[in-house]
């Protein structure tokens, strides 16, 4: 039975994606920073869903987190935060910027390398990102600063490591789920959990191996 991390998975296209990879067979280790949430969220799938207590700013708790998992095949790197909104750089507090950039995107490289060993065994590795069209640098505005800033430097990260696991074979890809229904997203946001997860449980299954180093939506590929 193949194996999936996924990481901020007790809510949203988290949860959603681990769900829908149980369904395909995978044992996923459901990564939440809570406890009583990640337990209850993994209940809800059933047998094939195993909690992880993973805070992916915490180096303690991604360390204890290797010790539950035995082997792996993919990691999905969904924990996010997004604390600003309107105000624009000029006025944000730069704490909220370093505050987001230590989850979404220090966060995301924490736990890769810390899994990479563990990866390198599998013949099907493959990482994948959860990004957002707000760190396209074609497409970039004002709004929500830390948040884009720290998903630009995440698309950063995908394509580093898209070329240092190069040699390994293990593919690497950010993902835009799109504007999805979520905590994060709002009760307008016009896609499903769904829908935002479907690029994402595709790259981690049945894209080609050969698909590395991008930014897609819809499965296809991106601007960055
Ligand atoms: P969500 O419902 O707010 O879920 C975010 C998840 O990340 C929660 O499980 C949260 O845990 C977890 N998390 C936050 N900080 C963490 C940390 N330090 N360690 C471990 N887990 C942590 O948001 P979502 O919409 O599902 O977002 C999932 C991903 O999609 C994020 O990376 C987000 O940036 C991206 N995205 C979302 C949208 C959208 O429209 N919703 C659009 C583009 C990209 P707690 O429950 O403990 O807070």
């Amino acid at each position: 039975m193949k194996a999936a991390l996924v990481t901020g998975a007790n809510k949203g296209i988290g949860f959603e994606v681990a769900r829908q990879l149980a369904a395909r067979d995978f044992h996923v280790f459901l990564g939440a920073r809570n406890r009583a949430a990640g337990e209850k969220a993994a209940r809800s799938i059933g047998g094939n869903a195993t909690f992880v207590q993973l805070d992916v700013t915490d180096g303690a708790s991604i360390s204890a987190a290797k010790k539950a998992v035995d082997h792996l095949d993919v990691l999905i790197n969904n924990a996010g935060v997004m604390e600003d909104g309107d105000e624009n750089l000029l006025t944000l507090d730069p704490e909220i910027l370093r505050r987001t950039l230590e989850t979404n995107t220090l966060g995301a490289l924490r736990v890769t390398q810390a899994f990479v060993p563990l990866l390198s065994k599998s013949k099907d590795a493959r990482i994948v990102n959860v990004s957002s069209g707000g760190g396209q640098l074609s497409d970039m505005g004002t709004w929500s600063p830390a948040y884009c800033i720290s998903k630009t430097a995440l698309n950063a990260v995908t394509v580093q490591l898209a070329n240092a696991l190069r040699d390994k074979s293990i593919p690497v890809n950010s993902v835009c789920p799109g504007w999805v229904r979520t905590d994060m997203g709002g009760k307008n946001a016009p896609r499903s959990v769904e829908e935002g997860a479907d690029t994402i449980v595709w790259l981690a299954t049945e894209a080609p191996r050969n698909l590395t180093g991008k930014f897609l939506r819809d499965r296809k590929e991106i601007p960055w």
